[in-house]
Protein backbone atom coordinates (compact mmCIF):
# COMPACT_ATOMS: atom_id res chain seq x y z
CA UNK A 1 0.00 0.00 0.00
CA UNK A 2 1.03 3.53 -0.40
CA UNK A 3 1.74 4.18 3.33
CA UNK A 4 4.47 1.95 3.27
CA UNK A 5 8.22 3.62 2.31
CA UNK A 6 11.01 2.85 2.45
CA UNK A 7 13.72 5.35 2.94
CA UNK A 8 17.64 5.78 3.52
CA UNK A 9 19.74 5.75 5.96
CA UNK A 10 21.27 9.42 6.38
CA UNK A 11 25.13 9.16 4.69
CA UNK A 12 26.39 9.22 8.88
CA UNK A 13 24.04 6.60 10.05
CA UNK A 14 24.48 4.64 8.07
CA UNK A 15 28.50 4.02 8.40
CA UNK A 16 27.81 3.96 12.09
CA UNK A 17 25.02 1.03 11.44
CA UNK A 18 27.63 -0.93 9.38
CA UNK A 19 29.97 -0.79 12.46
CA UNK A 20 27.51 -1.93 14.50
CA UNK A 21 26.36 -4.53 12.00
CA UNK A 22 29.89 -5.95 11.64
CA UNK A 23 30.33 -5.70 15.26
CA UNK A 24 33.75 -4.28 16.53
CA UNK A 25 32.28 -4.44 20.14
CA UNK A 26 32.97 -7.15 22.46
CA UNK A 27 30.47 -6.60 24.96
CA UNK A 28 27.19 -7.31 22.96
CA UNK A 29 24.81 -7.55 26.41
CA UNK A 30 24.81 -3.94 25.95
CA UNK A 31 22.21 -3.51 23.09
CA UNK A 32 19.75 -4.33 25.95
CA UNK A 33 20.92 -1.90 28.57
CA UNK A 34 20.14 0.69 25.61
CA UNK A 35 16.89 -0.52 24.63
CA UNK A 36 16.33 -0.38 28.68
CA UNK A 37 17.53 3.46 28.57
CA UNK A 38 15.82 4.77 25.75
CA UNK A 39 12.41 3.11 26.92
CA UNK A 40 13.10 4.64 30.26
CA UNK A 41 13.83 8.22 29.25
CA UNK A 42 10.20 8.10 27.42
CA UNK A 43 8.62 7.34 30.61
CA UNK A 44 10.67 10.29 32.10
CA UNK A 45 9.29 12.60 29.27
CA UNK A 46 5.59 11.51 29.07
CA UNK A 47 5.22 11.75 33.10
CA UNK A 48 7.12 15.41 32.04
CA UNK A 49 4.45 16.13 29.21
CA UNK A 50 1.80 15.39 31.00
CA UNK A 51 2.63 17.66 34.14
CA UNK A 52 3.34 20.49 31.53
CA UNK A 53 0.87 20.02 28.82
CA UNK A 54 -2.96 19.77 30.02
CA UNK A 55 -4.12 18.82 27.39
CA UNK A 56 -2.69 15.83 27.08
CA UNK A 57 -4.52 13.22 28.95
CA UNK A 58 -2.54 10.53 29.84
CA UNK A 59 -2.96 7.71 32.24
CA UNK A 60 0.87 7.73 34.38
CA UNK A 61 -0.15 5.24 37.09
CA UNK A 62 1.27 2.42 35.22
CA UNK A 63 4.09 3.50 33.88
CA UNK A 64 6.76 0.42 33.21
CA UNK A 65 9.31 -1.21 30.75
CA UNK A 66 8.26 -4.69 29.89
CA UNK A 67 10.97 -7.47 28.28
CA UNK A 68 9.31 -10.20 26.26
CA UNK A 69 11.54 -13.26 25.18
CA UNK A 70 10.00 -15.03 22.49
CA UNK A 71 12.27 -18.77 22.47
CA UNK A 72 10.69 -20.13 18.97
CA UNK A 73 10.64 -16.78 16.97
CA UNK A 74 14.07 -16.18 18.88
CA UNK A 75 13.05 -12.40 19.39
CA UNK A 76 13.41 -10.18 22.44
CA UNK A 77 10.96 -7.42 22.70
CA UNK A 78 11.39 -4.26 25.01
CA UNK A 79 7.87 -2.33 25.38
CA UNK A 80 7.49 1.15 27.17
CA UNK A 81 4.42 3.10 27.46
CA UNK A 82 6.25 6.17 27.40
CA UNK A 83 6.11 9.05 24.71
CA UNK A 84 6.51 7.38 21.92
CA UNK A 85 7.37 9.04 17.95
CA UNK A 86 5.31 10.29 15.60
CA UNK A 87 6.21 9.18 12.43
CA UNK A 88 8.73 12.79 11.50
CA UNK A 89 10.40 11.67 15.09
CA UNK A 90 10.62 8.45 13.81
CA UNK A 91 12.90 9.54 10.54
CA UNK A 92 14.51 12.15 12.64
CA UNK A 93 15.77 10.42 15.77
CA UNK A 94 16.12 7.07 14.79
CA UNK A 95 16.97 6.98 10.61
CA UNK A 96 19.93 10.28 11.23
CA UNK A 97 22.27 10.79 13.28
CA UNK A 98 21.47 14.67 14.84
CA UNK A 99 24.80 15.07 17.38
CA UNK A 100 27.05 16.74 16.70
CA UNK A 101 30.59 15.76 15.57
CA UNK A 102 29.45 12.39 13.97
CA UNK A 103 31.31 13.63 10.97
CA UNK A 104 34.46 14.01 13.17
CA UNK A 105 34.07 10.97 14.89
CA UNK A 106 33.80 8.71 11.56
CA UNK A 107 36.59 10.38 10.15
CA UNK A 108 39.08 8.87 13.33
CA UNK A 109 37.18 6.26 12.88
CA UNK A 110 38.07 5.69 9.58
CA UNK A 111 42.22 7.14 10.07
CA UNK A 112 42.23 4.62 13.77
CA UNK A 113 43.43 1.09 12.10
CA UNK A 114 42.95 -0.55 15.78
CA UNK A 115 39.72 -2.36 16.58
CA UNK A 116 40.50 -1.58 20.19
CA UNK A 117 40.41 2.04 19.43
CA UNK A 118 37.78 2.29 17.37
CA UNK A 119 35.51 0.44 20.02
CA UNK A 120 36.59 3.28 22.12
CA UNK A 121 36.01 6.14 20.08
CA UNK A 122 32.49 4.33 19.27
CA UNK A 123 32.18 4.41 23.33
CA UNK A 124 32.91 7.90 23.40
CA UNK A 125 29.83 8.84 21.25
CA UNK A 126 27.44 6.36 22.12
CA UNK A 127 25.17 4.28 19.34
CA UNK A 128 22.33 3.73 21.37
CA UNK A 129 19.52 1.95 19.25
CA UNK A 130 21.81 1.25 16.52
CA UNK A 131 23.60 -1.10 19.23
CA UNK A 132 20.78 -3.59 18.53
CA UNK A 133 22.28 -4.67 15.24
CA UNK A 134 25.24 -6.28 16.88
CA UNK A 135 22.97 -8.87 17.70
CA UNK A 136 20.19 -8.90 15.70
CA UNK A 137 19.39 -9.57 11.67
CA UNK A 138 16.13 -7.59 11.74
CA UNK A 139 14.81 -4.31 14.00
CA UNK A 140 10.95 -3.77 14.02
CA UNK A 141 9.82 -0.85 15.88
CA UNK A 142 6.38 0.26 16.70
CA UNK A 143 5.46 3.13 18.04
CA UNK A 144 2.43 5.53 19.52
CA UNK A 145 2.87 9.07 20.51
CA UNK A 146 0.97 10.27 23.33
CA UNK A 147 -1.87 12.20 22.26
CA UNK A 148 -1.72 10.96 18.22
CA UNK A 149 -4.24 8.45 17.40
CA UNK A 150 -2.28 5.69 15.01
CA UNK A 151 1.52 4.92 15.22
CA UNK A 152 4.08 3.67 12.97
CA UNK A 153 5.72 0.73 12.00
CA UNK A 154 9.47 0.80 11.42
CA UNK A 155 11.68 -2.10 10.31
CA UNK A 156 15.23 -2.49 9.20
CA UNK A 157 18.24 -4.95 9.12
CA UNK A 158 20.77 -2.50 9.15
CA UNK A 159 22.18 -2.21 5.73
CA UNK A 160 21.22 1.38 4.53
CA UNK A 161 17.59 1.66 3.73
CA UNK A 162 14.30 1.08 6.64
CA UNK A 163 10.85 0.83 5.87
CA UNK A 164 8.69 3.11 7.83
CA UNK A 165 4.45 2.67 7.52
CA UNK A 166 1.64 4.07 9.17
CA UNK A 167 -0.42 1.98 11.38
CA UNK A 168 -4.20 2.40 12.28
CA UNK A 169 -3.87 1.55 16.11
CA UNK A 170 -0.72 1.33 17.98
CA UNK A 171 -0.39 1.44 21.70
CA UNK A 172 0.74 4.34 23.45
CA UNK A 173 4.67 3.84 23.35
CA UNK A 174 7.29 2.13 22.13
CA UNK A 175 8.12 -1.51 21.33
CA UNK A 176 11.13 -3.06 19.96
CA UNK A 177 11.74 -6.23 18.77
CA UNK A 178 15.08 -7.50 17.89
CA UNK A 179 14.96 -10.63 15.35
CA UNK A 180 18.39 -12.22 17.02
CA UNK A 181 20.83 -13.69 14.57
CA UNK A 182 20.99 -16.99 14.51
CA UNK A 183 22.41 -18.59 17.82
CA UNK A 184 25.83 -19.65 16.43
CA UNK A 185 26.24 -17.39 14.04
CA UNK A 186 29.32 -15.95 16.37
CA UNK A 187 30.55 -17.17 19.70
CA UNK A 188 30.06 -14.21 21.49
CA UNK A 189 26.39 -14.23 21.12
CA UNK A 190 24.51 -15.66 24.13
CA UNK A 191 21.23 -16.60 24.41
CA UNK A 192 18.99 -13.68 25.08
CA UNK A 193 16.02 -15.27 25.06
CA UNK A 194 16.71 -17.03 27.87
CA UNK A 195 15.57 -15.56 31.53
CA UNK A 196 18.26 -16.02 32.96
CA UNK A 197 20.87 -14.41 30.86
CA UNK A 198 18.07 -11.45 30.46
CA UNK A 199 17.89 -11.18 34.33
CA UNK A 200 21.57 -11.19 34.79
CA UNK A 201 21.77 -8.21 32.20
CA UNK A 202 19.38 -6.18 33.91
CA UNK A 203 20.71 -6.71 37.07
CA UNK A 204 24.18 -5.29 36.06
CA UNK A 205 23.33 -2.73 33.80
CA UNK A 206 20.15 -1.01 34.87
CA UNK A 207 19.26 -2.44 38.43
CA UNK A 208 18.78 1.48 39.48
CA UNK A 209 16.36 2.45 36.74
CA UNK A 210 13.72 4.33 38.14
CA UNK A 211 10.76 2.81 36.66
CA UNK A 212 9.44 -1.05 36.83
CA UNK A 213 11.07 -3.86 34.57
CA UNK A 214 8.92 -6.84 34.13
CA UNK A 215 9.35 -10.30 31.91
CA UNK A 216 5.86 -11.04 30.33
CA UNK A 217 5.22 -14.34 28.56
CA UNK A 218 5.51 -13.90 24.80
CA UNK A 219 1.65 -14.32 23.46
CA UNK A 220 0.98 -18.37 22.85
CA UNK A 221 3.50 -19.08 25.13
CA UNK A 222 3.07 -20.65 28.26
CA UNK A 223 4.74 -18.50 31.65
CA UNK A 224 7.59 -20.41 32.21
CA UNK A 225 8.08 -17.76 34.88
CA UNK A 226 4.31 -18.60 36.35
CA UNK A 227 5.57 -21.42 39.12
CA UNK A 228 8.90 -19.06 39.39
CA UNK A 229 10.98 -18.08 42.36
CA UNK A 230 8.09 -16.37 44.53
CA UNK A 231 6.58 -19.60 45.69
CA UNK A 232 3.78 -18.58 47.27
CA UNK A 233 3.74 -15.16 46.29
CA UNK A 234 1.65 -15.92 43.62
CA UNK A 235 -2.06 -17.33 43.13
CA UNK A 236 -2.74 -20.29 40.82
CA UNK A 237 -3.47 -18.54 37.15
CA UNK A 238 -2.93 -15.37 38.44
CA UNK A 239 -1.75 -12.94 35.69
CA UNK A 240 0.35 -10.84 38.17
CA UNK A 241 2.54 -13.66 39.76
CA UNK A 242 5.79 -12.48 38.34
CA UNK A 243 5.01 -9.13 39.22
CA UNK A 244 8.02 -8.35 40.94
CA UNK A 245 10.49 -5.77 38.83
CA UNK A 246 14.14 -7.16 37.94
CA UNK A 247 15.32 -4.23 38.84
CA UNK A 248 15.28 -2.65 42.69
CA UNK A 249 14.81 0.56 40.91
CA UNK A 250 16.79 1.96 44.02
CA UNK A 251 18.05 5.60 43.28
CA UNK A 252 22.03 5.30 43.61
CA UNK A 253 22.51 8.57 44.84
CA UNK A 254 20.72 8.22 47.76
CA UNK A 255 22.32 5.28 49.11
CA UNK A 256 25.18 5.93 51.39
CA UNK A 257 28.06 6.29 49.11
CA UNK A 258 29.87 3.18 51.45
CA UNK A 259 27.22 0.56 49.76
CA UNK A 260 27.81 1.77 46.49
CA UNK A 261 30.41 0.43 44.41
CA UNK A 262 32.27 1.31 41.34
CA UNK A 263 30.43 -0.91 38.87
CA UNK A 264 27.24 0.70 40.13
CA UNK A 265 28.61 3.97 39.85
CA UNK A 266 29.74 3.42 36.05
CA UNK A 267 26.38 1.87 35.26
CA UNK A 268 24.23 5.07 36.30
CA UNK A 269 27.05 7.13 34.77
CA UNK A 270 26.69 5.24 31.50
CA UNK A 271 22.73 5.32 31.63
CA UNK A 272 22.93 9.37 32.41
CA UNK A 273 25.50 10.55 29.72
CA UNK A 274 25.18 7.81 26.96
CA UNK A 275 28.77 7.83 27.37
CA UNK A 276 29.96 3.87 27.26
CA UNK A 277 33.38 5.33 29.16
CA UNK A 278 33.89 5.16 32.74
CA UNK A 279 33.99 8.07 34.21
CA UNK A 280 36.97 9.74 35.26
CA UNK A 281 35.95 11.08 38.69
CA UNK A 282 32.50 10.55 40.88
CA UNK A 283 31.68 12.68 43.60
CA UNK A 284 28.66 11.54 45.64
CA UNK A 285 27.84 14.73 48.32
CA UNK A 286 24.71 14.96 50.50
CA UNK A 287 23.48 18.41 51.69
CA UNK A 288 21.69 18.60 55.13
CA UNK A 289 20.40 21.88 57.35
CA UNK A 290 17.50 23.58 55.97
CA UNK A 291 17.27 22.62 52.12
CA UNK A 292 18.55 19.21 51.91
CA UNK A 293 19.61 17.71 48.58
CA UNK A 294 21.77 14.65 47.28
CA UNK A 295 23.82 15.38 44.58
CA UNK A 296 26.17 12.82 42.71
CA UNK A 297 28.52 13.88 40.07
CA UNK A 298 30.47 12.95 37.28
CA UNK A 299 33.54 14.13 35.44
CA UNK A 300 33.94 12.27 32.21
CA UNK A 301 37.01 10.62 31.15
CA UNK A 302 36.72 12.40 27.50
CA UNK A 303 34.96 15.18 26.73
CA UNK A 304 31.80 15.02 24.19
CA UNK A 305 32.98 16.60 20.56
CA UNK A 306 30.34 19.53 20.93
CA UNK A 307 32.37 20.91 24.60
CA UNK A 308 33.26 23.95 22.52
CA UNK A 309 30.07 24.62 20.33
CA UNK A 310 26.95 26.32 21.06
CA UNK A 311 25.05 23.17 20.92
CA UNK A 312 27.22 21.71 24.28
CA UNK A 313 24.92 19.97 26.57
CA UNK A 314 25.27 21.38 29.36
CA UNK A 315 23.92 20.89 33.48
CA UNK A 316 23.06 17.96 35.61
CA UNK A 317 19.51 16.05 36.09
CA UNK A 318 17.08 17.35 38.67
CA UNK A 319 15.33 15.11 40.89
CA UNK A 320 12.66 16.18 43.30
CA UNK A 321 12.28 13.25 46.02
CA UNK A 322 13.51 10.79 43.70
CA UNK A 323 10.79 11.90 41.12
CA UNK A 324 12.41 12.99 37.98
CA UNK A 325 11.82 16.85 36.78
CA UNK A 326 14.57 17.62 34.02
CA UNK A 327 17.67 17.28 32.25
CA UNK A 328 20.15 19.43 31.45
CA UNK A 329 19.06 21.77 34.07
CA UNK A 330 22.28 24.23 33.36
CA UNK A 331 20.74 26.56 37.03
CA UNK A 332 22.96 24.23 39.04
CA UNK A 333 26.21 24.34 37.17
CA UNK A 334 27.84 26.86 35.93
CA UNK A 335 28.72 27.04 32.05
CA UNK A 336 32.28 26.34 32.33
CA UNK A 337 31.77 23.32 34.14
CA UNK A 338 28.99 22.28 31.35
CA UNK A 339 31.13 18.60 31.54
CA UNK A 340 30.17 17.51 34.16
CA UNK A 341 26.86 14.77 34.39
CA UNK A 342 24.95 13.62 37.31
CA UNK A 343 21.67 14.48 38.96
CA UNK A 344 21.18 16.73 41.98
CA UNK A 345 17.63 15.53 44.19
CA UNK A 346 16.81 18.64 46.30
CA UNK A 347 14.27 17.54 48.64
CA UNK A 348 12.15 20.52 49.58
CA UNK A 349 11.29 21.44 45.92
CA UNK A 350 7.88 21.42 43.87
CA UNK A 351 7.66 19.21 41.38
CA UNK A 352 6.07 21.89 38.99
CA UNK A 353 9.16 23.41 39.08
CA UNK A 354 10.06 25.45 36.08
CA UNK A 355 13.24 26.88 34.89
CA UNK A 356 12.66 30.47 35.45
CA UNK A 357 11.50 30.01 39.08
CA UNK A 358 14.86 28.00 39.50
CA UNK A 359 17.05 30.93 38.53
CA UNK A 360 15.81 32.99 40.80
CA UNK A 361 15.76 30.42 43.46
CA UNK A 362 18.27 31.47 46.09
CA UNK A 363 18.32 27.38 47.71
CA UNK A 364 19.46 26.76 43.82
CA UNK A 365 22.00 29.07 44.03
CA UNK A 366 23.01 28.04 46.53
CA UNK A 367 23.25 24.34 45.88
CA UNK A 368 25.44 25.81 42.89
CA UNK A 369 28.45 27.41 44.67
CA UNK A 370 28.66 24.24 46.93
CA UNK A 371 28.38 21.96 44.05
CA UNK A 372 30.90 23.90 41.95
CA UNK A 373 33.27 24.05 45.20
CA UNK A 374 33.12 20.56 45.24
CA UNK A 375 33.91 19.94 41.79
CA UNK A 376 37.35 22.48 42.11
CA UNK A 377 37.69 20.77 45.20
CA UNK A 378 37.72 17.54 43.72
CA UNK A 379 40.28 18.23 40.80
CA UNK A 380 42.23 19.67 43.43
CA UNK A 381 42.56 16.63 44.96
CA UNK A 382 43.52 14.67 41.64
CA UNK A 383 46.15 16.94 40.77
CA UNK A 384 47.95 16.06 44.44
CA UNK A 385 47.19 12.39 44.49
CA UNK A 386 46.85 10.98 41.11
CA UNK A 387 48.86 13.73 38.74
CA UNK A 388 48.42 10.97 35.72
CA UNK A 389 44.23 11.14 35.96
CA UNK A 390 44.78 15.07 36.95
CA UNK A 391 46.81 15.39 33.76
CA UNK A 392 43.96 13.35 31.79
CA UNK A 393 41.06 15.59 33.14
CA UNK A 394 43.21 19.17 32.22
CA UNK A 395 44.13 17.98 28.72
CA UNK A 396 40.21 17.22 27.93
CA UNK A 397 38.46 20.16 30.03
CA UNK A 398 41.25 22.61 30.65
CA UNK A 399 40.55 24.92 28.08
CA UNK A 400 36.67 24.88 29.41
CA UNK A 401 37.33 25.57 32.70
CA UNK A 402 39.86 28.54 31.95
CA UNK A 403 36.63 30.36 30.87
CA UNK A 404 35.61 30.16 34.58
CA UNK A 405 38.58 32.70 35.05
CA UNK A 406 36.27 35.20 33.30
CA UNK A 407 32.71 33.93 34.54
CA UNK A 408 32.97 33.16 37.98
CA UNK A 409 35.28 35.80 39.93
CA UNK A 410 34.32 33.73 43.12
CA UNK A 411 36.35 30.71 42.24
CA UNK A 412 39.41 32.63 40.88
CA UNK A 413 41.69 31.25 43.42
CA UNK A 414 40.04 27.78 43.17
CA UNK A 415 40.62 28.49 39.33
CA UNK A 416 44.43 29.57 39.33
CA UNK A 417 45.40 26.44 41.99
CA UNK A 418 44.12 24.11 39.14
CA UNK A 419 45.06 25.37 36.00
CA UNK A 420 48.18 23.98 34.06
CA UNK A 421 50.27 26.41 30.93
CA UNK A 422 52.86 25.59 29.33
CA UNK A 423 56.16 27.27 29.94
CA UNK A 424 59.60 27.47 28.41
CA UNK A 425 61.41 25.51 31.04
CA UNK A 426 59.68 22.21 29.35
CA UNK A 427 58.40 21.76 25.81
CA UNK A 428 56.70 18.37 27.13
CA UNK A 429 55.32 19.34 30.52
CA UNK A 430 52.83 21.88 31.73
CA UNK A 431 53.04 23.90 35.07
CA UNK A 432 50.82 25.04 37.67
CA UNK A 433 51.29 28.57 38.26
CA UNK A 434 52.14 27.49 42.05
CA UNK A 435 55.27 25.76 40.76
CA UNK A 436 56.16 28.54 38.37
CA UNK A 437 55.87 30.81 41.72
CA UNK A 438 58.60 28.41 43.81
CA UNK A 439 60.95 28.69 40.81
CA UNK A 440 60.70 32.33 40.04
CA UNK A 441 64.59 34.17 40.56
CA UNK A 442 64.97 35.94 43.03
CA UNK A 443 64.15 39.65 42.97
CA UNK A 444 61.58 38.77 39.87
CA UNK A 445 57.77 39.95 41.09
CA UNK A 446 55.32 39.13 38.45
CA UNK A 447 54.79 35.70 36.40
CA UNK A 448 55.74 36.25 32.94
CA UNK A 449 53.78 35.09 29.80
CA UNK A 450 52.72 35.49 26.60
CA UNK A 451 50.05 34.84 24.39
CA UNK A 452 49.96 33.47 20.56
CA UNK A 453 48.64 31.12 18.38
CA UNK A 454 51.19 27.89 19.22
CA UNK A 455 54.30 27.22 20.83
CA UNK A 456 56.05 27.63 18.10
CA UNK A 457 55.45 31.07 17.37
CA UNK A 458 56.06 32.14 20.90
CA UNK A 459 58.88 30.18 21.24
CA UNK A 460 60.65 32.37 18.65
CA UNK A 461 58.96 35.94 19.29
CA UNK A 462 61.94 38.91 19.18
CA UNK A 463 60.07 39.73 22.60
CA UNK A 464 61.38 35.69 23.99
CA UNK A 465 65.17 36.87 23.51
CA UNK A 466 65.69 38.67 26.42
CA UNK A 467 64.29 36.21 28.87
CA UNK A 468 65.80 33.34 27.52
CA UNK A 469 69.02 35.00 27.69
CA UNK A 470 68.62 35.79 31.43
CA UNK A 471 66.78 32.92 32.07
CA UNK A 472 63.49 33.91 33.13
CA UNK A 473 60.96 31.29 32.71
CA UNK A 474 57.85 32.70 30.83
CA UNK A 475 54.49 31.01 30.28
CA UNK A 476 53.35 30.15 27.13
CA UNK A 477 49.70 30.59 26.60
CA UNK A 478 47.94 29.30 22.73
CA UNK A 479 44.23 28.36 23.90
CA UNK A 480 42.23 31.75 22.72
CA UNK A 481 40.55 31.50 26.26
CA UNK A 482 43.78 32.49 27.18
CA UNK A 483 43.70 36.21 25.48
CA UNK A 484 40.81 36.65 27.93
CA UNK A 485 41.23 35.15 31.35
CA UNK A 486 45.24 37.03 31.18
CA UNK A 487 43.40 40.83 30.63
CA UNK A 488 40.65 39.94 33.82
CA UNK A 489 42.58 37.84 36.45
CA UNK A 490 45.02 40.72 38.32
CA UNK A 491 47.38 38.35 40.46
CA UNK A 492 48.04 35.09 41.45
CA UNK A 493 49.70 34.86 44.99
CA UNK A 494 50.11 38.43 44.97
CA UNK A 495 52.25 38.10 42.07
CA UNK A 496 50.64 40.60 39.17
CA UNK A 497 50.64 38.77 35.80
CA UNK A 498 52.50 40.46 32.77
CA UNK A 499 53.23 40.03 29.07
CA UNK A 500 56.39 40.25 28.30
CA UNK A 501 54.73 41.22 24.96
CA UNK A 502 53.64 44.60 26.69
CA UNK A 503 54.91 47.48 27.90
CA UNK A 504 58.30 48.24 29.38
CA UNK A 505 59.94 45.65 31.24
CA UNK A 506 63.08 45.98 33.22
CA UNK A 507 64.64 43.22 33.44
CA UNK A 508 67.71 44.15 34.80
CA UNK A 509 69.35 44.03 38.83
CA UNK A 510 70.18 47.23 40.08
CA UNK A 511 73.74 46.50 39.52
CA UNK A 512 73.13 45.62 36.36
CA UNK A 513 71.96 48.64 35.94
CA UNK A 514 74.95 50.58 37.07
CA UNK A 515 77.80 48.80 35.16
CA UNK A 516 75.61 48.87 32.16
CA UNK A 517 74.90 52.75 32.14
CA UNK A 518 77.81 54.42 30.23
CA UNK A 519 77.17 51.65 27.73
CA UNK A 520 73.78 52.92 27.34
CA UNK A 521 74.57 56.29 27.25
CA UNK A 522 76.82 55.47 24.17
CA UNK A 523 74.56 53.96 22.18
CA UNK A 524 71.81 56.82 23.20
CA UNK A 525 74.32 58.95 21.69
CA UNK A 526 74.81 56.66 18.53
CA UNK A 527 71.05 56.32 17.23
CA UNK A 528 70.49 60.09 18.51
CA UNK A 529 69.74 60.38 14.45
CA UNK A 530 68.27 57.21 13.60
CA UNK A 531 65.46 56.90 16.60
CA UNK A 532 63.78 60.14 15.60
CA UNK A 533 63.96 59.37 12.09
CA UNK A 534 62.99 56.04 12.27
CA UNK A 535 59.49 57.53 14.55
CA UNK A 536 58.92 60.18 11.96
CA UNK A 537 58.87 57.03 9.04
CA UNK A 538 56.90 55.26 10.91
CA UNK A 539 54.55 57.71 12.80
CA UNK A 540 51.43 56.10 10.96
CA UNK A 541 51.74 52.85 12.21
CA UNK A 542 54.08 53.55 15.61
CA UNK A 543 53.51 55.47 18.35
CA UNK A 544 57.16 55.65 19.73
CA UNK A 545 60.53 54.52 18.88
CA UNK A 546 62.34 53.49 21.76
CA UNK A 547 65.78 52.14 22.59
CA UNK A 548 65.33 48.94 24.39
CA UNK A 549 67.61 46.46 26.34
CA UNK A 550 65.39 43.64 25.55
CA UNK A 551 66.85 42.18 22.08
CA UNK A 552 69.66 40.27 22.03
CA UNK A 553 69.93 38.82 18.15
CA UNK A 554 66.80 40.55 16.51
CA UNK A 555 67.28 44.02 15.62
CA UNK A 556 63.60 45.54 16.14
CA UNK A 557 60.45 44.37 17.75
CA UNK A 558 56.98 45.61 18.20
CA UNK A 559 55.75 46.35 21.58
CA UNK A 560 51.88 46.98 22.87
CA UNK A 561 51.17 49.50 25.57
CA UNK A 562 50.55 47.90 28.43
CA UNK A 563 46.85 48.45 28.11
CA UNK A 564 46.51 47.58 24.14
CA UNK A 565 44.87 44.67 23.16
CA UNK A 566 46.97 42.15 21.86
CA UNK A 567 47.09 40.73 18.60
CA UNK A 568 45.31 37.77 18.92
CA UNK A 569 42.65 39.56 21.02
CA UNK A 570 42.02 42.05 18.64
CA UNK A 571 41.68 39.54 16.23
CA UNK A 572 38.44 37.69 17.99
CA UNK A 573 37.13 40.57 19.29
CA UNK A 574 36.76 41.50 14.99
CA UNK A 575 35.75 38.03 14.16
CA UNK A 576 33.06 38.26 16.71
CA UNK A 577 32.44 41.75 15.17
CA UNK A 578 33.09 44.08 17.81
P1 LIG B 1 20.16 8.62 22.71
O1 LIG B 1 19.33 7.81 23.66
O2 LIG B 1 21.58 8.76 23.17
O3 LIG B 1 19.53 9.92 22.32
P2 LIG B 1 19.54 6.50 20.91
O4 LIG B 1 20.17 6.05 19.63
O5 LIG B 1 19.50 5.50 22.00
O6 LIG B 1 20.31 7.79 21.35
O7 LIG B 1 18.08 6.98 20.60
C1 LIG B 1 17.86 8.00 19.65
C2 LIG B 1 16.59 8.74 19.92
O8 LIG B 1 15.47 7.97 19.54
C3 LIG B 1 16.35 9.07 21.39
O9 LIG B 1 16.99 10.26 21.75
C4 LIG B 1 14.83 9.19 21.43
O10 LIG B 1 14.43 10.48 21.06
C5 LIG B 1 14.36 8.23 20.38
N1 LIG B 1 13.95 6.97 21.01
C6 LIG B 1 14.65 5.83 21.08
N2 LIG B 1 13.97 4.88 21.76
C7 LIG B 1 12.81 5.45 22.14
C8 LIG B 1 11.66 5.00 22.89
N3 LIG B 1 11.60 3.78 23.41
N4 LIG B 1 10.65 5.87 23.05
C9 LIG B 1 10.70 7.13 22.54
N5 LIG B 1 11.74 7.60 21.86
C10 LIG B 1 12.79 6.78 21.65
MG1 LIG C 1 19.68 5.88 24.16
Amino acid sequence: SSRVETLEFQAEARQLLQLMVHSIYSDKDIFLRELISNASDALDKLRIASLVDDRLRVDTTDLRIEIEADREQRTLTVRDNGIGMSRDEVVGLIGTIAKSGTAELLRKLRESQDAAASSDLIGQFGVGFYSTFMVADRVTLLTGRAGESGGTRWESDGEGTYVIEAVDDAPRGTAVTVHLKPEDSEDRLFDYTSEAKIREIVKRYSDFIAWPIRLVPAPGEKSENAAGDEAGAAGEGDEKADEKPLNSMKALWARPSSEVDAAEYNEFYRHLSHDWTDPLEVIHMKGEGTFEYEALLFIPARAPFDLHTRDARRGVQLYVKRVFIMDDCAELLPNYLRFVRGVVDAHDLSLNISREILQQDRRIQLVRRRLVKKVLASVRALQENDAERYRAFWKEFGAAVKEGLVEDGDNEEAILEILSVGSTRDAEQATTLREYVERMKDGQNEIYYLTGDSRAMIENSPHMEAFQARGYEVLILTDPVDEVWVERVAQFDGKPLKSIAKGQVDLDTDDERKSSEPEREQQLKDFAALLPWLAVKLQDDVKEVRLSTRLTTSPACLVGDTFDLTPALEKMYRAMGQ
